[in-house]
């Protein structure tokens, strides 16, 4: 079985306990105006080209077959409907400007990487995690990958944002020793407004996580969105109701801009300024922490 992923990335110590190989897959059914993954959203291939490394020589456009990559007013822009990732305007870039996001890779080949570092993890009490892009919009390929790493002994989490269809978490629980999981607004309209989809779905994944697995639940602070006092109150005590106990304040912070221009793409929160770890705890300081909450705030 064969899954699309973006990234793999060895020798974290993000995202869960110890020393981590961080399985990024493609593919997301939210669209949050401040994501630092835009490579991740979509869930073909697609182009990207680092801004800061072209030199505007056009060969790229020359060279491209469908006319998918092109100039206009000395600004390199993409078509990604045109775009058959053939890689020949890679093949053709001086700077190595260019890179494609995105590649199929079978099971059995994740797990092989996954394996790699499998004495790190026992010494360290690391082990795999699966983030993207939604991990759960592959459902299928998610479940082979936890259950092999199950049968190899590799602890596994997820970093997912909730929002999943009820059977399948009930399919994927069993498999999961972590679960990391969003929520980012009490209110669906808001929720609705600033990620293109409600929260109904990652309030009920919460509430089934928190009784079976261990949860610790994040809350991206995000300027105009959700950083007043009374929002993050709401949302803190929708979180005691439904039984978590471990939650993380994650600052906004912007080092994903850059990508958005690379990929060609607008970048609708280009006015918010990066929040501190300080500014967070003042916000924090301003609400009542519900009875059986633990609540810090990390720097991501
Ligand atoms: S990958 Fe191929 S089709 Fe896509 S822009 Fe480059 S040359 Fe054109
Ligand atoms: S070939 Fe490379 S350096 Fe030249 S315009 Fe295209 S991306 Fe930029």
């Amino acid at each position: 079985m064969k899954g699309q992923l973006f990234h793999i990335q060895r020798f974290s110590l993000d995202d869960g306990d110890g020393i981590r190989t961080i399985i990024f897959f493609k593919g997301c059914n939210q669209r949050c105006v401040w994501c630092h993954n835009p490579e991740s959203l979509n869930r073909e291939p697609e182009l990207s080209r680092v801004d800061s490394m072209c030199t505007r020589c056009g060969r790229c456009a020359q060279v491209c077959p469908q006319k998918a990559v092109y100039f206009a007013e000395g600004s390199f822009h993409t078509d990604l409907k045109k775009c058959v990732h053939c890689g020949k305007c890679l093949e053709q870039c001086p700077e190595s400007a260019l890179k494609i996001e995105g590649f199929e890779m079978e099971a059995e080949e994740v797990i092989r990487r996954i394996l790699k570092d499998h004495i790190y993890y026992e010494e360290s009490g690391g082990g795999v995690t699966f983030s993207g892009g939604e991990p759960t919009l592959q459902g299928e390929f998610l479940l082979e990958l936890l259950k092999r790493c199950r049968e190899e002994g590799v602890s596994t989490a997820i970093e997912t944002n909730g929002n999943t269809p009820a059977e399948l978490l009930s399919k994927l629980s069993p498999l999961l020793d972590t679960v990391l999981i969003d929520l980012k607004h009490a209110d669906p309209v808001k929720h609705r407004a600033f990620t293109g989809a409600d929260n109904r779905r990652t309030i009920e994944a919460i509430r089934y996580y928190a009784a079976h697995n261990r949860t610790e639940v994040r809350i991206p602070v995000i300027p105009t969105f959700n950083d007043t006092p009374e929002e993050l109150q709401e949302l803190l005590n929708l979180l005691a109701d439904l039984g978590a106990e471990q939650v993380v304040l994650l600052p906004y912070h912007t080092y994903g801009v850059s990508k958005y221009k690379n990929l060609d793409r607008p970048y609708q929160l280009a006015a918010a300024e990066k929040l501190e770890v300080s500014d967070v705890a003042a916000l924090l300081e301003k609400t009542e922490i519900p009875a059986g909450l633990m609540v810090e705030v990390h720097e991501k």
